[in-house]
C-alpha cells in the first residue's frame, strides 16, 4: 500500500484522516510541528486504527516533529521514504494557521506558515518526483458569498488574511498544474465548518485559549469550562435570525479525503477544485438545541450584537464532490452533537497538552 505524508496530521482534521487512511492500509508519515496539536493525539490514532506494536507502528504511523517551512527536514523525510524502498507516493498537506483574527492582526506569520510553508512542501515534492497532493483549503475563499448554496465557480473573494493566505496557494497549485500538463495530480479541497469528532470520543478538536468558533464554544459551555455561549447576532434575514452555516462531521471530511486521494491516485493527472460540506443549512440556534439535547440540558446562551466579517448563511453546493468523488456527507446533526459531546465530556480539557 501507498506511502503518505501527512503535514499537520497530530490536528484536527488531519488525526481523524489518519485514523482514515490507516484503517485503508495506508502508510503514513505525519510531519507536525504541534504548535496547536499534541502528540497523544497520534498515539489514540494508532490505537483507534488497531494497530498493534507487534503490527510495528513504527512502519504504519511515523512522527516526524519539525516545521514544513524547514525544507531540510522536509528533504530528510522524503529521502528516508525511498531508503526504506517505499517512497512517498502523496501528500494531504493540513498544517498551516487557521485562526481568522490572528491573521489580521499578523499577517506576515500567516503568509509566512500558510504560502511560505506550502511553497518549501511544494517544491520538495518536485525535487523527489512526488506529484500528488491534497491541500486544505477553505469556504473562506468566497467571502461574502453571492450566491447561496455556493458553487466552485463562485467568484473567489476573501475577506481576511488567513483567507488571502489560502487563495494564493489554490493560484500557486494552478498555475503549477498549467506549467507541466499530465504531470500533478492535485485536490484543493475547500471545507466548510469541520465539527464533531470520532465517535469513539477518543480525539476530537482541542482549541488553545477561547475557542474562536461555535461548536467548541458550545461543547465547552456545554462542559462547563465557560459560563455562557454569546450567540452574534438575533437579526439576520434567516429563518430564526441567527446565521446558518453548512456544518460538516469530521469523519465525513476524513472520508472525503480519502476519496479524493483514490482519485487523484487511479484517474489521470489532474487539478480537480472541490466543496466539501453537506449542502445543508443549520442556524446556530439549531447547534445550541441539538447539543443541549445531546449532552442533556439547555445550553446557556445570549443573543448579542453581530460579530463583525460574519455573512448570514454559507452553504455548500457539494454536488462536484458527489460526481467527481463518489462522496458525500452521511452523518447529520445529532451525530455531530452525539460524538463531540462524547470527546468533550471525556477529554473537558482537551488532550491536556500542547506538544
Ligand atoms: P489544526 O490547527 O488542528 O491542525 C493544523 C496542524 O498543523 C496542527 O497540528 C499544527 O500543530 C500543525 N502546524 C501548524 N503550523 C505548522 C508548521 N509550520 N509545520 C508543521 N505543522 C504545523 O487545524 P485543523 O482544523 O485540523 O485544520 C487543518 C487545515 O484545514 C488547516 O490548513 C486549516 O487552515 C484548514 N481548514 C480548517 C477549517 C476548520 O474550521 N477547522 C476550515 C477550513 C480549512
Ligand atoms: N458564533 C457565535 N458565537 C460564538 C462563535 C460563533 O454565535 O462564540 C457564530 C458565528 O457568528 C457564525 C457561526 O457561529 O455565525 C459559525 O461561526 P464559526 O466561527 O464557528 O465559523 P465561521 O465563522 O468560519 O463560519
Amino acid at each position: 500500500m501507498a506511502k503518505l505524508l501527512i503535514t499537520g496530521g497530530a490536528g484536527f482534521i488531519g488525526s481523524h484522516t489518519c485514523v482514515v487512511l490507516l484503517e485503508a492500509g495506508y502508510d503514513l508519515v505525519v510531519l507536525d510541528d504541534f504548535s496547536n496539536s499534541s502528540s497523544r493525539a497520534l498515539d489514540r490514532v494508532i490505537a483507534l486504527a488497531g494497530i498493534t506494536p507487534s503490527e510495528s507502528s513504527a512502519k504504519r504511523l511515523v512522527t516526524v516533529p519539525g516545521s514544513i517551512n524547514n525544507s531540510l527536514v522536509l528533504e530528510k523525510v522524503f529521502r528516508e521514504a525511498i531508503e526504506t524502498g517505499q517512497p512517498i507516493e502523496g501528500v494531504i498537506h493540513f498544517a498551516g494557521l487557521k485562526a481568522v483574527g490572528e491573521s489580521v492582526a499578523d499577517p506576515l506569520r500567516y503568509w509566512h506558515v500558510n504560502v511560505g510553508g506550502s511553497i518549501s512542501l511544494i517544491n520538495v515534492m518536485a525535487a523527489f518526483s512526488c506529484h500528488t497532493l491534497v491541500f486544505s483549503s477553505s469556504a473562506t475563499l468566497y467571502g461574502y458569498p453571492d450566491q447561496v448554496p455556493i458553487p466552485e465557480t463562485a467568484p473567489i473573494q476573501p475577506i481576511n488574511p488567513y483567507g488571502h493566505s489560502k487563495a494564493a496557494v489554490e493560484r500557486l497549485l494552478n498555475d503549477l498544474a498549467a506549467s507541466a500538463p499530465g504531470q500533478w495530480r492535485i485536490a484543493c479541497l475547500r471545507y466548510f465548518n469541520p465539527v464533531g469528532a470520532h465517535a469513539s470520543g477518543r480525539i476530537g478538536e482541542d482549541p488553545l485559549g477561547i475557542p474562536n468558533n461555535l461548536f467548541p464554544f458550545v461543547s465547552q459551555v456545554a462542559v462547563g469550562r465557560r459560563e455562557r455561549l454569546q450567540i452574534f447576532g438575533g437579526d439576520w434575514s434567516t429563518p430564526d435570525g441567527t446565521c446558518v452555516r453548512d456544518y460538516i462531521h469530521v469523519m465525513d471530511l476524513a472520508e472525503g479525503h480519502k476519496a479524493a486521494l483514490d482519485c487523484l491516485l487511479t484517474e489521470a493527472p489532474q487539478l480537480l477544485t472541490l466543496n466539501l460540506g453537506s449542502g445543508r443549512g443549520i442556524s446556530v440556534l439549531e447547534v445550541v438545541n441539538a447539543f443541549g439535547q445531546a449532552c442533556g440540558q439547555p445550553v446557556p446562551h445570549t443573543i448579542v450584537d453581530r460579530r463583525p466579517g460574519d455573512a448570514a448563511i454559507t452553504v455548500a453546493d457539494p454536488s462536484e464532490a458527489l460526481r467527481r468523488l463518489g462522496w458525500s456527507t452521511r452523518r447529520s446533526l445529532d451525530d455531530i452533537c452525539r460524538d463531540g459531546w462524547a470527546w468533550q465530556s471525556a477529554n473537558p480539557a482537551g488532550y491536556g497538552q500542547r506538544g
